[in-house]
């Protein structure tokens, strides 16, 4: 192990949450109760849900069952990136519903940024919180030709300069010094979060709100009308089910929802001379445009914090080792800060975490009500889900009450994706994707042509992203 690694924290839930400092324990489920709507998962899908539900109908007694503390999952250790991308495609979304609800998703995505940025300045929660846009950089010719390609299809569905623009290789470097960046394209619709405080805040906005957050109390299974925890049972007629990518901790749902990791590295702060070198004044979010994608974040304070999925599963979907991070995920998320920025290369890095997010076998979002049975679930945002969740809980508000509205006709509503496969079918398919879109990448690096490997549109066919 290099000096350089030598003190990493591992685990521990994450940086965000280390630096937040952890809330005070909220009581656990006493025993046996009776509500009117019960959520479980205390992560921002939950708490969003809870947040517009309590504000609709004041009321309605909404309780919150979370087995760890509200913002333990992947709400309190993400990259921070408040994007407006929609997690799956628009041509699944059109192929199922046609190109105007796709780009009512779209447009509603949009708007969710907004909202989530405006919620946080509202309730006093927006430390940390800076509207400060997205950038995609290409670092090789194919990736290029996707960056292009993506803009021009976003024009096509009638996007303007407002929404997204192109970046010439000098475009991007007035912003931020990527190596051999040779071009990408620039979106404003992103803030910069700092997830752990976002969510411990919003989660104080919820109680204020008159909800009750129970902790330490493991949902075992959902039916109609109950809830079966450790600590007792919570009778309601609606029911939410808010677990993203630790849905199969659930009786019943194994296959549902496959929880895929996504790992981080946090530097030191930066000196003012690390900073000067990688410019990057703006603050803007930082995305490649790789297979095997990563995502970077300069923090306020004045440090880098870098993404990507090292080791996207594990067998038999074991996970959440409170975070804890294979060192081929560390090495692999140190090479590539490396790449983006050489001055960086022996930066020390302070803290490494893991999370899961939730992939469903189709790769696109679902928002779903079942007034027959009062089961209500959203899920499945493949790591777009920060601004996601705010969507998906105020189109659950409007099915849960029963007023209709243009949220309640998004595609995404309704949708229901098949199981993934059975082990160890999964676990193949899943590590072998990933070692292949590595390989693509490193092949797409010595390429000129800017056509997309072979290799990694049969990932894409075969996985079905
Ligand atoms: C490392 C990482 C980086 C990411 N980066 C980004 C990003 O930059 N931008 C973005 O938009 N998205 C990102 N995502 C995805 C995003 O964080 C998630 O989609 C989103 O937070 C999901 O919120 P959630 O409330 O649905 O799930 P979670 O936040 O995972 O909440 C689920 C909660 O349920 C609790 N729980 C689990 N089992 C039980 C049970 N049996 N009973 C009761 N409670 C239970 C958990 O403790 C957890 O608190 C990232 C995810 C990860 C892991």
């Amino acid at each position: 192990m290099d000096t350089a690694t030598q003190s990493l924290v591992n685990g521990d839930v994450s940086f965000w949450v280390q630096d937040a400092g952890r809330p005070t324990p909220r009581p656990s489920l006493p025993g046996d109760i009776h509500a009117d709507v019960a959520i479980v998962g205390g992560g921002l899908t939950g708490l969003w849900t809870a947040y517009y539900l309590a504000h609709a109908d004041p009321s309605l007694k909404i309780v919150i069952l979370e087995r760890e503390f509200a913002g333990y999952g992947a709400s309190g250790r993400n990259g921070g990136w408040m994007s407006a991308e929609p997690a799956g495609q628009f041509r699944r979304y059109a192929a199922a519903r046609g190109a105007d609800a796709a780009r009512a998703l779209q447009s509603r995505m949009f708007d969710a940024v907004r909202e989530s940025v405006e919620v946080a300045h509202r309730e006093g929660f927006a430390e940390g919180v800076a509207k400060t846009g997205l950038i995609h950089v290409a670092t090789s010719a194919p990736q290029l030709a996707r960056a292009r390609e993506h803009v021009r299809q976003m024009k096509q569905q009638g996007w303007g300069e407002d929404d997204v623009f192109e970046l010439s290789a000098s475009e991007v470097a007035e912003r931020v010094t990527v190596d051999r960046a040779l071009g990408g394209y620039w979106t404003p619709h992103c803030a910069r979060v700092h997830p752990a405080k976002y969510t411990f805040g919003l989660a104080r906005a919820v109680e204020r709100a008159g909800v009750t957050i129970y902790e330490k109390t493991t949902a075992t299974s959902i039916a109609p009308q109950l809830v079966q925890t450790d600590r007792g049972r919570v009778r309601a007629p609606i029911i939410v089910r808010a677990l993203e990518g630790y849905t199969l901790s659930l009786d019943g749902m194994p296959r549902k929802l496959l929880p895929m990791n996504s790992s981080m590295v946090i530097t030191e702060r930066l000196s003012d001379e690390q900073l000067d070198a990688v410019g990057w004044s703006g603050g803007e979010l930082l995305g490649d445009m790789a297979h095997s994608f990563t995502y970077t974040h300069k923090t306020a304070d004045g440090r880098i914090a870098i993404g990507g999925r090292g080791v996207p599963y594990n067998f038999a979907s074991g996970f959440d080792r409170n975070g804890r991070t294979a060192e081929f995920a560390v090495e692999l998320l140190r090479a590539r800060l490396g790449e983006l920025f050489p001055t960086l290369r022996d930066v020390a890095l302070e803290h490494t975490w893991s999370g899961v997010l939730g992939v469903p076998r189709d790769w696109c979002a679902a928002v779903n009500f079942d007034r027959s049975t009062g089961l209500a679930s959203a899920g499945g945002y493949v790591g777009h889900g920060l601004s996601g969740t705010n969507l998906a809980a105020r189109t659950l508000r409007d099915l849960i009450l029963g007023e209709p509205s243009d949220l309640s006709e998004l595609p995404w509503v309704g949708r229901q994706s098949r199981n993934w496969e059975f082990e160890p079918l999964r676990w193949i398919g899943a590590t072998a994707l990933y070692a292949a879109y590595r390989y693509a990448d490193q092949r797409e690096y010595a390429s000129r042509s800017g056509k997309t490997s072979l290799v990694a549109r049969l990932a894409d066919t075969i996985s079905g992203r």
